[in-house]
């Protein structure tokens, strides 16, 4: 707050009013940051840097706060550097003049492609000084190298990343003995970590949300002349946090920001059809009787818990009076009398998978319906039994470029809520309306389009028989929602603990599964000898940005998901752990063989205990000496969840209240948590 209160003159000598913000300037932000692992300490520098932005450069908002967060543009857009060591070495080997054995043998001892590109900085002589990186040229540089298809495309790639690096560092006047054991606050260094898709300064993307609001908060402030308050700071908070939990997009943001001002926010960017909003999740129960306690005195509804695909469907007819933004209108495809799109969980675009859901929507919308967002779930279905099939049927089914007509595995849509209806966010009313205006606006049609089953019962005895048939009708089990009043609005990316999951699984004493990222493997032996037998699994902590191992695996695959594993994980080894891996390391613990983080599998598991071959949980306190991980025991594996990314993956958190759970039955107290960050 002091320091908030403070004249904001950064340092950094040749950024002037109205020039593009040095990306030097960024970097000794970054540097700054990475030297403390105090999260206030690193608030504070980035909110400064932030304020600086907007008071000198503030065209240049937008792309600082992507570059701080390490994407290019939202989500949605789906745009990925998509980038693995071999490319990123070779152009450092060519900008630097060193041949690519060099440098493999630097990365092999230093286990870090920032500070690789930092020791190779080139010593040769160039004719013509290149002009110093900005900000913005950076992340059109970025951009353009994410971009990039078609024949020659890798060269291409590496070219773009060359473009950045001989750029880099030529006029730094930055300080490099600031963070010497980190390499000094190079630019080559964090332009290689952005490439690679982890920054490793700690620094959440929660924390940057935080800085900015108080960035503005404090802009604005000194524009007045005044000091902000705490409770001006606060409101500031809450008001960006919403906002962007229900239009996660800084792309339509930051502008309305600069132009209307934080205390506007929330009446000029709403959420949108086109712009997915991260799904609301629930947390796990361990029995019915947890259920009643939680909602004790409250309503609440149970609805069957399919077990498919959660889809985002957006849809806006062509007379509806609010039109899709231009940048999202191009990404929709024209159905019926409308245009939609179809999100997945982590908000990709499904649009190519389910060709057959967008040509059949448009007859499930009634006439007054011209505008909507729903949250459902498709299902695999079984047309001449009429039924649900189990999940592995949808897994089946082609992921890009489906043609209509080839399509095998039917899919039929459970819709359970609507956030969103003609014109109007409606995520803030009580779950009884938004139902109930979901039943008005669409019309079912058996095997197409349905409204999740029901059943507002609140007798133990009830919902027993209603898990009971949920089963028979192939599901996983229940999805047990508060009912009214505030506590039922919709809550944006958050598990929340107004929506439990009671899955059969957990009844039967196993446990909910675990979602883990894939980070080495054990050459296989005898009839496994030409694939990987085994599998080293870590859960992912959003705290310190690190994956944290959490066990070996060799049960649950059968020989073909072997070898397609095998030809899937050869592909993207890697020569050594990544420095963000948190493993134990002893000799006879080390994997064959470290993959780049990149697939997430679904795991079940007989019970946690603790171990010291493993680090999950290890900052969570389990361990009172700090030495033991938690570990699971007997862990199975059960699918590739490619609706999830490694930093979607359960976190050590989750894993430690696992653990925690396990040891004594608590009920489900706490406030909803953002499950990001
Ligand atoms: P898990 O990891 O347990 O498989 P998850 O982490 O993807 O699930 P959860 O919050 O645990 O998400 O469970 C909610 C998921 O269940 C939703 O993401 C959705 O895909 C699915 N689902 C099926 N039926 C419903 C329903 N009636 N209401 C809400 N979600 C449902």
């Amino acid at each position: 707050q002091t320091q908030l209160k403070a004249d904001s003159k950064h340092p950094y000598p040749d950024w002037k009013a109205g020039s593009p913000v040095p990306y030097a300037a960024l970097c000794q932000t970054f540097s700054l940051i990475e030297m403390t692992t105090k999260r206030l300490v690193i608030m504070e520098h980035c909110s400064l840097f932030l304020r600086q932005v907007m008071r000198l450069t503030p065209d240049d908002l937008l792309p600082t706060v992507l570059l701080m967060i390490n994407k290019l543009a939202p989500d949605y857009a789906g745009i990925e550097l998509g980038i693995g060591e071999s490319l990123i070495m070779k152009a450092i080997g060519e900008t630097t003049g060193r041949s690519l054995q060099v440098i493999k043998a630097d990365q092999k001892e230093i286990g870090d492609l920032g500070l690789v590109a930092v020791k190779s900085r080139s010593t040769q002589p160039t004719m013509f000084k290149p002009k110093p990186l900005t900000v913005k040229g950076v992340h059109q540089g970025l951009m353009g190298i994410a971009t990039v298809t078609g024949n020659g495309a890798q060269g291409r790639k590496v070219d773009g990343i060359k473009k950045l690096l001989s750029a880099a560092d030529a006029h730094s006047t930055l300080k490099a003995d600031i963070t010497k054991d980190k390499g000094g606050p190079s630019e080559a260094k964090y332009i290689i970590r952005f490439l690679e898709g982890k920054l490793r300064l700690g620094l959440a993307e929660k924390t940057v949300l935080v800085s900015l609001a108080q960035a503005i908060v404090c802009h604005e402030a000194d524009q007045k002349g005044k000091v902000p308050s705490t409770t001006d700071l606060e409101n500031g908070e809450s008001i960006l946090k919403t906002v962007y939990s229900e239009l996660p997009s800084y792309d339509a943001i930051i502008p309305a920001i600069l132009q209307h001002g934080i205390s506007k926010l929330r009446e000029n960017c709403k959420l949108r059809p086109g712009v997915p909003l991260k799904p609301m999740l629930a947390k796990p129960t361990k029995a019915i009787t947890e259920v009643l306690d939680r909602f004790e005195g409250q309503k609440f509804t149970c609805e069957y818990k399919y077990d498919g695909e959660r889809a985002q469907i957006h849809y806006v007819a062509k007379d509806a009076p609010q039109e899709l933004s231009s940048e999202t209108a191009e990404a929709a495809k024209s159905v019926g009398d409308g245009v939609a799109s179809i999100f997945s969980r982590n908000s990709e675009d499904l649009s190519k998978k389910y060709p057959d859901i967008l040509a059949k929507l448009h007859t499930w919308v009634k006439d007054d319906t011209k505008s909507f967002v729903l949250d459902c779930e498709t299902v695999a279905w079984d047309v001449s039994e009429k039924k649900v099939l189990p999940f592995q049927q949808l897994m089946t089914r082609k992921k890009k470029d489906v043609k209509v007509e080839d399509v095998k595995v039917k899919v039929c849509v459970f819709a359970f809520d609507l956030l969103y209806l003609n014109g109007a966010p409606v995520v803030e009313r009580p779950l009884r309306e938004r139902r109930e205006l979901l039943h008005r606006s669409f019309a079912p049609i058996e095997g197409e389009f349905a409204f999740a089953t029901c059943m507002d019962g609140q007798e133990l005895d009830e919902i027993q028989v209603f898990l009971d048939e949920s089963v028979k009708a192939s599901c996983e089990g229940l999805m047990v929602k508060m009912l009214d009043g505030s506590e039922s609005g919709y809550e944006p990316s958050k598990r929340s603990r107004n929506w439990l999951k009671v899955k059969k699984d957990y009844l039967a004493g196993v446990g909910d599964s675990l979602d883990l990222v894939v980070l080495g493997a054990y050459h296989g032996k005898g009839k496994r000898a030409s694939v990987y037998g085994a599998f080293l699994l870590a859960c992912y902590n959003p705290a310190s940005d690190t994956y944290e191992t959490v066990c070996n695996i060799g049960t649950g695959f059968s020989e073909q998901v072997l070898e397609e594993l095998h030809a899937q994980l050869s592909q993207i080894v890697i020569d050594r752990p990544k420095p963000f891996y948190s493993h134990s390391s002893g000799n006879q613990h080390q994997p064959d063989v470290w993959f780049e983080p990149r697939y997430v599998w679904e795991v079940k598991t007989a019970d946690l205990t603790l171990s010291p071959r493993y680090k999950a949980g290890c900052k969570e306190g389990v361990d009172p000496a700090g030495d033991k991980g938690i570990s699971l025991r007997f862990p199975r594996f059960i699918k590739m969840r490619d609706d999830k990314k490694p930093d979607e993956a359960t976190s050590s958190r989750q894993v430690a209240d696992m653990y925690r759970k396990q040891e004594s039955v608590t009920k489900n107290k706490g406030p909803s948590v953002d499950d990001d960050f």
